[in-house]
């Protein structure tokens, strides 16, 4: 379904990034798949990738996206190694969970400066090559943080708010090129970032969702895949929440 298709994916070394990154390989993508330090993590992604799916080209590039530079040597790669970028799917990102009255500045911009202005940088840089191609598809990792709020996440808040106004904004300035931006919005997915909630905290978010379980990196993954693809060329400028029912 993506045979012939170059992916870039931020924040690939672990959890849900790592997921797509598979899936988009399974689905015939070449992929420049991005981490900051887990080296290890991305070596074992990219020859799981090889052995599985022999007919992918994976490259692995170390870029702190919330660097305009690295995240630019990111692109660039992307761009030098395959000639062009059809996929941009901006996952890397962190919380750094507390109240307000404990949050320090650090912590604010921490937060934004990875999830908020790491998603503009690789934008910025993509976004000329795909105008260039007349084809894009961009795929940003929001949260139903962004949407609904959540207490102790007032940093993490407002870089995934922010996340889905720069995806309306880009989406209505590149829609005639045949460039889709689309947000998607997780609700509780199992990776190292929910599993640093403890066993109580998990039991009364669950309790908050219809499903009353915690989502899979498979159900964030395959929606990429569906943005990814062709068959959602029409849909543009939109949130898809996947959350088990959390936030209507
Ligand atoms: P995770 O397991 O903590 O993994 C985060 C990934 O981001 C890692 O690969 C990490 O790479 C990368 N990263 C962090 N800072 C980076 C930087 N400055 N530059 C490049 N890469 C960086 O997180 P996750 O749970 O998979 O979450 C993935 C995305 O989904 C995030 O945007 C998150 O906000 C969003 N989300 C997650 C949930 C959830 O329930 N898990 C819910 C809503 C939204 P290194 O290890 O190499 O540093």
């Amino acid at each position: 379904m993506l045979e012939n298709k170059v992916a870039v994916v931020t924040g690939a070394s672990r959890g849900i990034g790592y997921g797509i990154a598979l899936e988009l390989a399974s689905l015939g993508a070449n992929l420049v798949v991005n981490y900051n330090s887990s080296a290890a993590s991305i070596q074992q992604l990219v020859e799981t990738i090889q052995t599985q799916y022999p007919m992918v080209q994976v490259h692995a590039v170390q870029a702190n996206v919330a660097d305009f530079t690295q995240a630019q040597t990111l692109i660039d790669t992307a761009m030098d190694t395959f000639g062009r970028i059809d996929i941009l799917i901006n996952n890397a990102g962190i919380t750094k969970d507390t109240l307000l009255m404990r949050m320090s500045e650090a912590d604010f911009d921490a937060v934004n400066d990875v999830n908020l202005k790491g998603t503009f940088n690789c934008m910025r840089h993509a976004i000329k090559p795909m105008m260039k191609q007349k084809y894009g598809r961009i795929i940003n990792l929001s949260s139903v943080s962004g949407i609904a709020g959540n207490a102790g996440q007032v940093n993490y808040a407002a870089s995934k708010a922010g996340v889905i106004g720069m995806t309306k904004s880009l989406a209505r300035e590149v829609a005639t090129r045949n460039i889709t931006v689309n947000a998607i919005a997780p609700g509780f997915i199992e990776t190292e970032m929910t599993g640093q909630l403890n066993e109580t905290v998990q039991q009364a978010i669950k309790a908050q969702i219809p499903m009353q379980r915690f989502g899979q990196v498979e159900d964030i993954a395959k929606t990429v895949a569906f943005l990814s693809s062709d068959v959602a060329n029409y849909i543009t400028g939109q949130v898809i929440t996947v959350d088990g029912g959390m936030t209507m």
